[in-house]
């Protein structure tokens, strides 16, 4: 994809800080981290969002994910209480980059990150039911 930021880290015409390679995903470190050792994970081939993946790439995808993961907490001097997996699928999500990515974020007690949440919705058990019977219903 012409112009997209990390087709150009897959072509190797921009660099990286490679962390993981296979066929089908690219793991780097991210430029601006959240904590010391947050990195991404994307598929090599262009999707904007999840919305957009094939059969198979939320496969390869999360794979590697898990790997990596797994890897991420042997590293000495990365403070590492927990993780962060997160995803922005669009705009209103937050997305900046349009090319899918997901961030592994090492976290720890009092990091200051922050998902400010605010619970718009207040459901009650029936509507909660009823919206979990439509949302299967469009499982393909
Ligand atoms: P998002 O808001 O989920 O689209 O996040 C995009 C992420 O990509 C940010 O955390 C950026 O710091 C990161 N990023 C942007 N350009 C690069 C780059 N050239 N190399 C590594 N990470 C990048």
């Amino acid at each position: 994809m012409e112009n997209c930021i990390f087709c150009k880290i897959v072509e190797g015409t921009i660099p990286c800080n490679k962390v993981y390679e296979d066929e089908h995903v690219l793991s780097f470190m991210d430029i601006n981290p959240i904590n010391k050792g947050h990195l991404l994970v994307i598929p090599k081939k262009h999707y904007q969002e999840v919305k957009d993946y094939d059969e198979e790439t939320g496969k390869f995808l999360f794979n590697a994910a898990v790997k990596i993961e797994k890897a991420l907490r042997n590293v000495k001097g990365i403070k590492l209480e927990g993780t962060s997996f997160v995803i922005a699928n669009g705009k209103a999500a937050g997305q900046e980059v349009f090319h899918s990515h997901l961030h592994i974020i090492p976290r720890y007690e009092h990091d200051n990150m922050t998902l400010k949440i605010t619970r718009n919705e207040k459901p009650t058990a029936e509507e909660l039911k009823m919206l979990a019977d439509l949302i299967n219903k469009e499982i393909k």
